[in-house]
Parts: C-alpha cells; structure tokens; sequence
C-alpha cells in the first residue's frame, strides 16, 4: 500500500505530472544554505544542468537543513526540489540509501515495482525512464547528495 493506494495509473500519472511542474516552478529550498557543512556541484553537459547541494549535517550524522541553487531544466529543478523535500530529517547513511533507490529506479526497466512502493512521491520522477536523456537531469542532483555527503571536491558529472 502505497500513499496513493487505490488512485488508476492514468490519476497517477497526472498528479505526478503535477508534482513535477509544481516544484519546477515554485522549488522549494532554493538558495544558498549559510549553516552548510557541505556542498557539492552537480553538472549535467548533455542538457545544461547546473546546480549546487548544500546540507547541513549534524555532529551525529543527521541531515538538518538542506538547500539548493542553480539552473537547469524543469525535471533537473524539480528533481532537486523533491530531493531536499525528501531528504532534510534523514541521517546521511538514509540519504545515501535513497540515492541507490532513486537511482536504480530510474535506470531500471519498467516493471521494476519493488523498487517504486518504496519512492513515495519520488515516484513522480519515474515518468523520464521513457525520456533517457532526461534520466541524467532527473538523477543530477542526487549524484551531487552523494558527491556532497562523501566530501568529494570535484564536481558529479553526468557525463
Ligand atoms: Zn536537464
């Protein structure tokens, strides 16, 4: 059972739609994060993406605070958007293990449900996997999470 148990694809699919241009359009966490312990740079060249995570991590590994900036298309803002939506409360290790689940859903074949209950609505970013070249702006700002909370200087690349 998932959050939107009960509703047909076809509902889903809109709401997701929604989700997405919703957070396109108003992102939420956008700016720079002052209290930031850490930081990375994502960079997607094949559409133009461009962001910087910011995360405030406690001394025991909890994500307290998290922000974004940047510019990039509306899946890569919106993508962003969910990510610190999704994030902020979580320890590190969470996070990271939400980076394998997004990712790996978003590369995975269709049909691949186990992983999709476990989404939430993060499920909404499911709708590029028809679009491969959008799975890079979709995945840029949780590759820049992990760049972030591992303390890597060098930029996270999509290419
Ligand atoms: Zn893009």
């Amino acid at each position: 059972m998932n959050e939107f148990g009960g509703m047909s694809n076809d509902e889903l699919r809109d709401l997701y739609r929604e989700l997405i241009l919703d957070h396109a359009r108003k992102p939420r966490h956008f700016g720079k994060l002052e209290s930031a312990t850490h930081s990375a740079e994502g960079i997607n060249p094949l559409c133009g993406d461009k962001l910087r995570l910011y995360l405030q991590v406690d001394a025991a590994g909890n994500i307290r605070d998290a922000a974004f900036e940047g510019s990039g298309c509306a899946i890569s803002v919106a993508s962003a958007s969910l990510l610190t939506d999704s994030i902020i409360g979580l320890h590190e290790r969470d996070a990271l293990a939400k980076f394998e689940d997004v990712t790996s859903s978003l590369t995975a074949s269709a049909g691949d449900v186990q992983r999709s209950i476990k989404l939430g609505k993060l499920r909404a970013l499911e709708g590029v996997r028809q679009f491969p070249a959008r799975v890079k702006c979709a995945t840029l700002a949780w590759h820049a999470l992990r760049s972030a909370i591992n303390q890597q200087a060098t930029p996270a690349r999509t290419e």
